[in-house]
């Protein structure tokens, strides 16, 4: 005995549930499952449990992937204001918190809740708990043994996601059904994800742990300018979040410990104002006192400003405006927002996220090589994504 839907999406995610109810809201006949206990686990726990649902500035630019233009035409369909409008449309309460990142100001299952009520809404139902075995090819469509039975569909959906955080349910069967179907995959890695430090790296800051200041921190031509929190495994923070997605060991990554400044004019003016004041507690007018001073015990003399000739005070200049990182690595997918790299999009339709290499199967969301930065940019690929493969599928 098997059920016949025409289509079945794998991952009762964000973009596993906005692919079925664009599905549903054209009549087609959706059934959602997924291995977890319970559906959007991910939304439940985002934006520190009040969902950074999208993102007012959402451009391709703001994307990691093999292919940067891939994900254009599905963001260009479905904006920001088409989800802020169905947030509205529910009642539900935001606030924009900084750099277009929209919040709800209550709890993130709101978000689930929407989602859920606008499927249920179409006709769609979501089956959690339900493990899936490899979907094979059948006539016209596809064959899945499940615990809760054989299915069968016209279309199928992969919206499994990423790596990060197995235990909220991530696995990667996406990535072994996308190979399963031919597809070639773009290795995957931590992203949005703290780094850590080891040796005497780590023991220079360890002590400081909590610690946290405004840093660009730059990488491989991109740049970010935000919080940087000391860790006692390492650094975090939201500028350390966005330029880890950049970062692989070994890489030059340098933090501006004076964003915004020109530290070489400001170390100027001030040896003028106050000769006979120590660095440390200049630089303690404008970075965490500590901090201030574990700089100058380790990488700059603390002398009075007045004993600095101008070549050494253009050194210390140089060091505050690129102050080296050495990292050692990430904290992995344990505590990884996102996944990097996946589904190579190559071959996938960027106007319906259809494969071209087997025509009914989609991938959507984050399975794909498609990463976005941190404040909401990787709901707004999912919601856009999943409405693109609602389109169609
Ligand atoms: C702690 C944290 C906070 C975050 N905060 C934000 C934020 O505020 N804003 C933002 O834009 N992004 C945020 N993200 C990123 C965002 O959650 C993801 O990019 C987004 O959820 C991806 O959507 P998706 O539907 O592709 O995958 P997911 O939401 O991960 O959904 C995949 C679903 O597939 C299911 N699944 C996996 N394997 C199987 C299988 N074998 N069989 C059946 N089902 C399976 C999973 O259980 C899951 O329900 C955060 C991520 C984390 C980890």
């Amino acid at each position: 005995m098997s059920e016949t839907w025409d289509v079945v999406v794998l991952g009762a995610g964000a973009a596993g549930l906005m692919t079925a109810l664009a599905a549903g809201r054209r009549g087609r006949r959706v059934l959602v499952v997924d291995h977890a206990n319970k559906v959007g686990k991910k939304i439940l726990m985002s934006g520190g449990g009040h969902c950074n649902f999208t993102n007012t500035g959402t451009t391709a630019a703001q994307y990691l992937s093999a292919n940067p233009h891939f994900c254009k035409s599905a963001l260009a369909r479905y904006t920001p204001q088409d989800f802020i409008d169905l947030v509205d449309a529910h009642g539900i309460a935001w606030h924009e918190k900084e750099l277009g990142q929209l919040f709800c100001d209550g709890a993130s299952r709101q978000i689930v809740r929407l989602l859920l009520d606008e499927a249920d809404g179409v006709g769609a139902q979501v089956r959690a708990h339900c493990s899936v075995q490899m979907p094979r090819r059948v006539d016209g469509g596809f064959r899945l043994d499940t615990t809760l039975g054989t299915l069968e569909c016209a279309s199928l959906v992969v919206a499994t996601g990423g790596l990060s955080i197995p235990s909220m349910g991530a696995s990667g069967f996406g990535y072994e059904i996308a190979r399963s179907f031919g597809h070639a995959l773009v290795p995957t890695r931590a992203g949005l994800v703290p780094l850590t430090l080891s040796g005497k790296h780590q023991e220079r800051l360890a002590d400081l742990s909590g610690v946290a200041l405004d840093v660009e921190a730059g990488c491989n031509g991109a740049s970010f300018r935000n919080r940087m929190l000391i860790t006692h495994r390492g650094l975090s923070g939201p500028a350390i979040l966005q330029i880890s997605s950049y970062w692989q060991p070994g890489d030059d990554l340098r933090l501006d410990l004076l964003p915004g400044r020109d530290a070489a004019a400001w170390l100027k003016a001030q040896q003028v104002e106050r000769p006979g004041t120590e660095l440390k507690n200049v630089l303690a007018e404008v970075m965490p006192r500590r901090f201030a001073q574990r700089l100058c015990e380790v990488w700059l003399p603390n002398r009075p400003m007045r004993q600095f000739s101008p070549a050494h005070l253009q050194d210390t200049a140089a060091l505050l405006q690129a102050w080296p990182l050495v990292a050692s690595g990430t904290e992995g997918y344990r505590t990884a927002e996102v996944t990097l790299g996946g589904v190579d999009t190559r071959e996938v339709s960027s106007r319906t996220l259809e494969s071209q290499r087997t025509p009914g199967l989609y991938f959507v969301g984050e399975v794909l090589d498609v990463t976005g930065w941190l404040g909401g940019y990787n709901f707004q690929w999912a919601w856009a994504s999943g409405v693109a493969a609602g389109a169609a599928a």
